[in-house]
């Protein structure tokens, strides 16, 4: 993914635009976001937070992950898109939601993670990396 990068919510109120190229995706099946996204599972990719610019107004939700940390979801006061989020334990990223682009998110290497409450009829064979929980602690 290359050049600049537009993600927007329903309503374009709430935008994130960004020149660098994304890091990865998480692929997320842990409830928290399934919930958060009202989707079968929550995806995101991650860039350079120095390398966004928020244009908008965004609302704010905490939540405790399992793992633990805040993370923290923006989301548009109008229309109701959760376009980004960040994670106080990684300052240097932020997470902005994969439906959002303008253009489509691709060549970008997917890490899979929470799998243990994976739906079943989900298989995403092309991921780098999975895992039943969050990132494997480094070997
Ligand atoms: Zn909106
Ligand atoms: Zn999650």
């Amino acid at each position: 993914m290359d050049g600049t990068n537009l993600a927007r919510c329903s309503c374009g109120a709430l935008q994130v635009e960004t020149t660098a190229v994304a890091q990865f995706i998480i692929a997320c099946h842990c409830r928290a976001c399934q919930r958060r996204s009202g989707a079968a599972f929550g995806a995101g990719a991650y860039f350079d937070r120095a390398a966004a610019n928020v244009v908008g107004d965004p609302r704010e939700y905490c939540r405790t992950p399992d793992g633990g940390g805040t993370f923290r979801s923006f989301f548009c006061d109008t229309c109701g898109t959760t376009l980004f989020w960040t994670i106080d334990d990684h300052p240097g990223l932020i997470g902005v939601a994969l439906g959002t682009f303008d253009a489509p998110v691709n060549g970008v290497a997917v890490h899979s993670l929470y799998e243990r409450t994976k739906l079943d009829w989900i298989t995403l064979d092309s991921a780098a990396l999975h895992s039943e929980a969050g990132y494997p602690d480094p070997a």
